[in-house]
């Protein structure tokens, strides 16, 4: 497999953000396609329709101020049945963001999205910024980006990107954007098909919602209270 850290990070990269997932369960042989950046009308409902003729699910990353602009749009994700998750209000970029901004964006997207699912946009962020989100939702990154966003390539290479790197579990990042549209729409039915050909299935990425009563510093300051408390009566 060639090297090619713009689509496939090395797990040593990978392993500086471990509660964040990188990739799904490889027990079966399942890719999990997702969309970055929608819903727009000039490319979402191409990509829905694609999809429901391949009989896939898929998860889309959207923007808070595309779901507020074309509501009817990200209802229809939904009820195709795929999953969704947040990518910001305003497609802010961690690393330029300061913390209170960044989180009061993420929580404008959450009252439209819904979700407990977040992908930081251009998949970076502040190490606080990680561990306070890894707290409050699943980081979702990728295995592999097909870089149909990238002008200076070719669409022959967006759909060499996802063959040579897709692996069972893998979580493949397209684009329901403008930018990538040309792109996206030469290589995704062909990365569909190629992938089906070998024997993978498709999948979308759930995870059940946990309701934490206590995060874990309260729950261990309660441990530390009982105990006391024990010893306390123990020695009256
Ligand atoms: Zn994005």
């Amino acid at each position: 497999m060639r090297f090619k850290l713009q689509v496939h990070l090395p797990h040593y990269i990978t392993k500086w953000f471990p509660l964040a997932i990188w990739r799904m369960p490889d027990d079966t042989k399942t890719v999990y396609l997702t969309f970055d950046d929608g819903p727009i009308p000039e490319v979402t409902p191409w990509v829905l329709e694609l999809l429901r003729e391949n009989n896939i699910e898929a998860t889309f990353f959207a923007v808070g101020e595309n779901v507020f602009r074309y509501p009817e749009i990200f209802e229809q994700i939904i009820e195709e049945g795929h999953a969704v998750g947040n990518h910001t209000y305003h497609h802010l970029q961690g690393l330029k963001s300061d913390n209170l901004t960044y989180y009061k964006d993420i929580v404008q997207a959450d009252r439209l999205i819904g979700s407990n699912l977040f992908r930081p946009p251009h998949g970076w962020l502040k190490r606080g910024q990680y561990r306070y989100l890894s707290g409050r939702y699943k980081i979702v990154m990728w295995d592999v980006i097909s870089c149909d966003y990238n002008q200076n390539i070719t669409k022959e290479e967006v759909l060499q990107n996802v063959l040579d790197f897709a692996r069972a579990g893998s979580i493949i990042t397209f684009h329901d954007s403008k930018k990538a549209a040309e792109h996206l729409y030469w290589a995704l039915p062909r990365a569909i098909k190629a992938l089906r050909a070998e024997g993978y299935e498709f999948g979308k990425i759930e995870f059940p919602k946990v309701r934490r009563l206590f995060y874990s510093p309260a729950i261990q300051r309660i441990r530390r209270f009982r105990n006391n408390l024990r010893q306390f009566s123990r020695w009256a």
